[in-house]
């Protein structure tokens, strides 16, 4: 397989297009990601189809609350990551690679998906969009045979191949780590205002939510979720935000986030947005409710999702319509 969306330098170098580090990699070398690397002054990606995890989840654990609900999805997980989060929670996946991993190819994994009766493939648990080619492979047979294509990211990728992804993906969770953009540069290796860019891009083409992890005395201000949310909502109001309670892993041994704090900030984020979840929050509740009429629409209790409130797309009471896609 072919890599796509970098340039071979004069001096044996080649520079790589596909994010916005645009790593120059010499002869030998991988970029800051691990899975692109310059071979015989080409790119290589060696890691094409070799999966680090394979699992079919609750579509409610990636997480995704408009889209499908109650449904479940085949999830497959790959190797290495764009940044360097201290906090990861999938590190072991995330920080690492293996050439030996069990090998899938596009084919392959649509066919499990069929076989599994997943009405779609989510590209999970590690950072996807450095598998690029991979996804947009599969995604082109996957969208050929009615399944869905999902994404769960850091949204860190330049405006071009985006644009090229976006045409086969139906739904995303994109992570905004915070909206701090020196937390973004120092800690975790990347630069706000990209992620922003591919939010911005992001939305009027799929079905879109966004997950922050809410992390005790790096990202918990009032101020901060309230700009955070501010900047959603200045895209559409409708976007669904999970602010999750972190839990210390990895290199960092903050001590985990409150519920009542991440309870605190949902209420500064929905002053901004429609729809405002809770995730890692033990038994608190993380139903959706009408913003018309304040009825509840879907009531979950773990990965128990009922729709009861529902008629279609419109709340059953009021009749106002809500975003939710694949009822
Ligand atoms: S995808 Fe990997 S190699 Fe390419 S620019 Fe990004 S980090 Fe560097």
């Amino acid at each position: 397989m072919k890599a796509m969306f970098y340039e071979k330098r004069d001096d044996g170098r080649v520079k790589c297009r596909l994010c916005p580090h645009n790593c120059l990699i010499t002869e030998g070398h991988a970029g800051i990601c691990g899975a692109r690397r310059n071979s015989n002054h080409d790119m290589e990606i060696p890691y094409f189809g070799r999966l680090s995890s394979l699992a079919v989840d609750p579509i409610e654990k990636k997480p995704l609350y408009h889209f499908y609900p109650a449904s479940t999805v085949l999830s497959a997980g790959f190797w290495g990551c764009s940044f360097r989060c201290p906090f990861c929670q999938n590190y072991s996946i995330s920080q690492n690679h293996d050439l030996h991993s069990d090998y899938f190819s596009p084919e392959e994994l649509v066919q499990l998906a069929v076989r599994k009766k997943s009405f779609g493939i989510a590209y999970t648990y590690s950072e996807p969009l450095i598998h690029f080619e991979y996804i947009l492979e599969t995604g082109k047979i996957a969208r050929k045979k009615g399944i869905k294509n999902i994404l769960v990211s850091n949204g860190y990728i330049n405006p071009e191949p985006a644009d090229e992804l976006l045409e086969y993906l139906d739904a995303a969770n994109i992570d905004l780590k915070t909206f701090n953009s020196d937390f973004y540069r120092s800690e975790i290796g990347g630069k706000l205002e990209d992620v922003k860019r591919f939010i911005r891009q992001a939305a009027p083409r799929v079905s879109l939510e966004v997950t922050t992890l809410i992390i005790p005395s790096k990202n918990d201000t009032d101020e901060e979720i309230s700009e955070l949310a501010g900047f959603l909502a200045g895209i559409s109001k409708d976007i669904p935000l999970h602010l999750s309670c972190y839990y210390p892993t990895y290199k960092y041994v903050i001590p985990p986030t409150s519920p009542e704090l991440v309870e605190r900030l949902g209420e500064t984020a929905k002053k901004h947005l429609n729809y405002v979840y809770l995730g890692n929050v033990g038994l608190r509740e993380t139903n959706t409710y009408c913003p018309g009429c304040g009825e509840c629409l879907i009531r979950r209790s773990g990965y128990s999702v009922s729709l009861k409130g529902l008629e279609g797309n419109s709340c059953k009471k009021c009749g106002t319509k809500v975003p939710v896609v694949g009822i």
